[in-house]
């Protein structure tokens, strides 16, 4: 019995599991080696002060079910040793009718271990599988589906995952069945398919364009099982890219139809918007203009440069800011016109300068208005001025006039009284001739207020010329001028009153031949050109400084001193001119002389002008 006894332990120390032996009171009668490494040794104690340092039963303890005769296999982990086992347990009965128990221990930490490790591992893929933003599937060569994710059931709007599991792969999902052809000759040829455009369609039958990326399942035998892969969903990227497109297309629309000048540059000054209205303003069409005109071409030199400088700076409207500034363009045709400009940078997502983009507007016309308005202003006012002039002048003419006329008859008296070689006749002359004077400017001065109503007729210009220059020839020859003139041939006769156009030519000559004190030229040309008759009084005297050519039209303006002028020659005859429907240009330049040129509408009798307008309004 004993020699039975010891094989049996010389057997337990050949197995590798910790065994043990206890009796019914918990006291340990056995241990094998291998127990004893585990726990230390017990023989003798206390099972559970063995395994769990304690003095009342270990609270997983079972013995009792082995002792009524159950044979048990479980796992335990056991704190103390930090393990966990698989545990067999045995009752034993012995000869003298008492119970025993075996126990054995084998360690299965580290296979618990890794099972843990693969269930996380697995749990992992799980979710990765099924929350991975992309669709995911599994199917089979014959076109079903065997496994996806709830981004593809959702995806081809399925309502669950056995739904799409039923489904023909190939009538079902692809909008061309024939694309699923082509995909497995793709996939079986390759092994891997990448990114595959394809259409498939949605449970509700609407297309959807995906990307496809899929490789082979084969089986041991290396025959094909099916395929899995990922599928990306276009159709939004596409709706994206279709929305940016109209944006796009929409902005271009109203920079193209906006009737303000639109212009944009690159930093190298290159043109890349150009609109209608810019090509309308500037003449450079946009064809000639977008990616191959240079934006320093549409200003004066120099100017973009400044532009640049201004927009950069704080000081119009803030930095990147230039607004509604004073501008002048250069059209295509080389003409330069006024305009305002109102631009601002271009940014890129880290502030750096990428563009400039203007808007302009063309005060061309807006200018001209004002300036056609402030002269239309001014002539107004000077008409005021020349009838609030007219009304005093004509009134200290007439007050001056009797008196003056007494003096002069006083004078004439005295002259009768006193003999030509008396010294003091000398004087008297004098006096009559400074009265003389007096009468003629005071003359001047009320055929200024009150023009002569004079009868007009059909005249001949080139006649009244001839014969003011016939009458003047020898008073001008004595102050060494000479008389030039080119009178045109065939010139027409206009309906005007010949006294004021005599007194207009007087008021010329006299002017030139004060203007050329040591003599000249003066030369009279007439030419007739559209509908008009031309002219021109030509004279090489001392000319007429800037400073003055806008004013000698103006009443009372004289350079000429107290006893010579007074200043309202020309502007009765501008008078005179302008009453005849024409106009008097001056051109002059200090030094070299003066060149006056009038010119009168060549028209029908006014009895004739009517018929036509009743003519033309005539139902
Ligand atoms: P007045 O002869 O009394 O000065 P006008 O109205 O005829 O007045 O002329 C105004 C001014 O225009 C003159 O004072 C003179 O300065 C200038 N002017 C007119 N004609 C000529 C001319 N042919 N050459 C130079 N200056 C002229």
């Amino acid at each position: 019995m004993d020699k039975e006894k010891e094989m049996l332990k010389a057997i337990f120390e050949t197995i590798e599991e910790g065994i043990y032996v206890i009796d019914q009171n918990y006291t340990i009668e056995y241990m094998n080696s291998q127990m004893v490494e585990l726990f230390g040794e017990g023989t003798g104690k206390k099972c559970h002060r063995l395994l769990n340092d304690s003095d009342t039963l270990c609270p997983w303890c079972r013995a009792p079910e082995v002792f009524r005769g159950n044979r048990l296999h479980w796992e335990l982990y056991v704190p103390k040793a930090d393990k966990t086992f698989a545990l067999t347990e045995l009752p034993l009965k012995n000869p003298d009718g008492s119970m025993s128990k075996l126990c054995i221990f084998r360690d299965i930490t580290e296979r618990k271990q890794r099972e843990a490790k693969l269930a996380a591992s697995e749990e992992r893929y799980q979710n990765l599988f099924e929350h991975v933003g992309v669709g995911v599937y599994i199917s089979s060569k014959e076109g079903r589906f065997l496994d996806a994710n709830q981004a593809f059931i959702q995806m081809m709007g399925y309502d669950s995952k056995e739904e799409l599991l039923n489904i023909d792969i190939t009538r079902d999902l692809y909008v061309r069945p024939s694309d699923r052809r082509k995909f497995q000759e793709m996939i079986e040829r390759d092994g891997r398919v990448v990114e595959y455009e394809v259409e498939f369609k949605r449970k509700d039958g609407t297309p959807i364009t995906v990307l496809l990326t899929s490789h082979v399942r084969y089986d041991h035998h290396g025959n094909v099982l099916g395929y899995e892969g990922i599928t990306v969903d276009l159709t939004e990227r596409y709706m994206m890219e279709k929305k940016l497109r109209e944006a796009r297309d929409f902005m271009n629309k109203i920079i193209h139809s906006s009737p303000s000048p639109i212009m944009a540059a690159d930093l190298k000054g290159n043109i890349f918007i150009w609109n209608r209205a810019a090509e309308e303003t500037l003449g450079y069409p946009a064809s000639e203009t977008i990616g191959k005109m240079h934006i320093t071409k549409i200003y004066p030199e120099g100017l973009a440069y400044r532009i640049m400088k201004m927009i950069r700076s704080p000081e119009h409207g803030g930095v990147g800011l230039l607004r509604s500034h004073p501008m002048l363009y250069v059209r295509q045709d080389g003409k330069v016109i006024d305009g305002t400009l109102s631009a601002a940078m271009i940014y890129d997502d880290d502030g750096n300068e990428v563009a400039t983009v203007g808007s302009f507007v063309d005060m061309t016309d807006r200018i001209e208005m004002e300036r056609t308005l402030r002269s239309t202003q001014e002539q107004l006012l000077q008409s005021e001025k020349l009838a609030a002039m007219g009304r005093l002048t004509s009134q200290i003419a007439h007050e001056l006039n009797n008196p003056l006329f007494g003096i002069m008859n006083t004078l004439e008296l005295l002259k009768s009284e006193i003999p030509p070689e008396n010294k003091r006749r000398k004087l008297l002359d004098m006096s009559l001739s400074e009265t003389v004077r007096l009468a003629e400017m005071l003359r001047k001065m009320l055929s200024f207020s009150k023009p002569d109503q004079e009868e007009k007729s059909q005249v001949n210009i080139n006649t009244i010329i001839d014969e003011l220059l016939m009458l003047h020839d020898k008073q001008l020859r004595e102050n060494s001028i000479k008389i030039k003139s080119e009178l045109a041939d065939n010139l027409p006769e206009i309906y005007a009153s010949r006294n004021q156009l005599r007194q207009v030519f007087l008021n010329m000559i006299s002017n030139a031949r004060d203007a050329m004190p040591e003599g000249g030229t003066l030369s009279f040309k007439t030419r007739h050109q559209n509908d008009h008759v031309f002219i021109e009084i030509s004279d090489t005297g001392q000319g007429i400084d800037q400073e003055n050519i806008n004013k000698i039209f103006d009443s009372f303006f004289t350079t000429k001193d107290t006893v010579k002028g007074v200043g309202l020659g020309l502007s009765v005859c501008y008078g005179f001119i302008r009453d005849h429907g024409g106009d008097i240009k001056v051109r002059s330049s200090a030094g070299e002389g003066t060149t006056f040129t009038i010119f009168l509408p060549v028209s029908e009798t006014p009895a004739e002008n009517r018929e036509n307008e009743l003519d033309k309004t005539a139902p």
